[in-house]
This record gives structure tokens, sequence and C-alpha cells, in this order.
């Protein structure tokens, strides 16, 4: 005997069209992104922890155009190491990552975003970022610098 389906509940104040049911996600669905991600946390010899990747709409202090709403992104960090060990580490190696298109931010302590982190994003094909050279970039290491997002240091053409 079929059961009777439960009612909808009313539609909240975010009803609208149905939104993919993969979003949000923990990790980016880019494979390459992801595989970015990942080699930064093997190049460490440890274990990437993810935070946020696909988004379906701007995180609190995010940039509302980010590439997490392109599903370029990845957000977290490496087990055992703090951001900022990353980040030097990242400053040292940046063949690590792609010579054009991307974004590695290091959100500090003080980040307007939800929580310090390290952010891996390349640029949507057709963005005017996605043909330049990758670039690191820095936000919230100190109270005065929340929110202010400075380019520490640009990628040799590759
Ligand atoms: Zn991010």
């Amino acid at each position: 005997m079929a059961r009777p389906r439960p009612e909808p509940g009313p539609p909240g104040p975010q009803a609208g069209p149905r939104r993919p049911a993969a979003r949000p996600s923990r990790v980016t669905s880019d494979p390459e992104v992801k595989a970015v991600f990942d080699g930064i946390a093997a190049s460490m010899h440890a274990t990437p922890v993810y935070t946020s990747g696909d988004r379906d709409r701007p995180a609190p202090g995010g940039a509302r155009r980010s590439d997490h709403l392109a599903a370029r992104a990845q957000d977290g960090h490496v087990q055992g190491h703090s951001d900022a060990q990353v980040f030097a580490h990242l400053k040292a190696n940046p063949a690590l990552v792609p010579a054009r298109g991307y974004q590695v931010i290091h959100h500090g302590p003080h980040t307007i975003t939800q929580g310090g982190h390290i952010h891996i994003g390349r640029a949507p094909d057709g963005h005017p970022r996605h043909s330049g050279p990758s670039q690191f970039l820095v936000e919230g290491l100190t109270p005065q610098t929340r929110g202010i997002y400075t380019v520490v240091k640009v990628a040799k053409r590759g």
C-alpha cells in the first residue's frame, strides 16, 4: 500500500527555481582545481582539508562574483600545517599552481570571510583574469587589512 506523501511545506523567502542538489558542496566539482589543491597538500606530505567548494550564492563577506559561484574554487587547509605555513610554501614553490588564471588567497585570522583559510580558484573562460598570470594575495592578516586584498606575488609567465 502506498503511503500518502507528506505535504510540502510553505515556500520560504528563498523559494525560487530549483538549484542543483550538488550545491553548496565542501569540495569543488572542478577536477583541475581539486588536483591543484590536493597537489599542494601532497607536496607537504599531508592531507588536504576541504571547507568549501561550489556555492550557489556568495558567502558572507565573500566576493559577489566569486570563482566559487562558477564551481572553480576550493577553500581549506592542509592538515598539520597553519595556513601561513601553506601560503609561505606556495610562495616559495609557485609552480605548484598553474602559471595563468589562478588566484591563491591567504585569508588570515582577521578575515572578512567566515574564517581563516587558503583559497585556490581559477577564473572562468572569458574572464579578464583567465588569461592573466596567476596571483597570490592576502586578506585579513591583521585587523587593519580586514576585507583588503593585497597581491603579494605574481606568477612568472608560463
Ligand atoms: Zn574561497
